[in-house]
């Protein structure tokens, strides 16, 4: 196997961790499919939710099972909307950034 390429720099902007993903997608070969990501990081969503009610106060798990490394499924959960944004060329920053201009004139109330 040949030895990784891939680095990501100390305190990293989150046009480095994109970066990284496209460079790590290509590094080892993965398909990138628009659904198919898609469909990737609903998986790692359902793991992370999962890592985080057996993590839980008062969670129960069943026999053969394990609990989940909630700080590794965030990771995942990281590394699949970096590659959907790479898909579309958006930049999650720009996006993270435009969106919450559009929330903060947003009212909220609790029901
Ligand atoms: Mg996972």
């Amino acid at each position: 196997m040949a030895e990784s390429k891939l680095f990501l720099k100390e305190n990293p902007t989150m046009a480095d961790f994109q970066q990284y993903v496209k460079e790590m997608k290509a590094e080892r070969g993965f398909r990138v499919e628009p659904i198919y990501e898609c469909c990737l990081l609903a998986e790692e969503v359902g793991e992370l939710i999962s890592a985080v009610r057996k993590n839980t106060k008062g969670g129960s798990i069943g026999s053969g099972s394990v609990a989940g490394n909630v700080k590794l499924e965030l990771a995942d959960v990281l590394i699949y909307l970096c590659s959907i944004a790479n898909i579309h060329g958006i930049s999650l920053e720009e996006a993270f950034r435009e969106k919450e201009e559009i929330n903060k004139q947003r009212t909220w109330k609790r029901l």
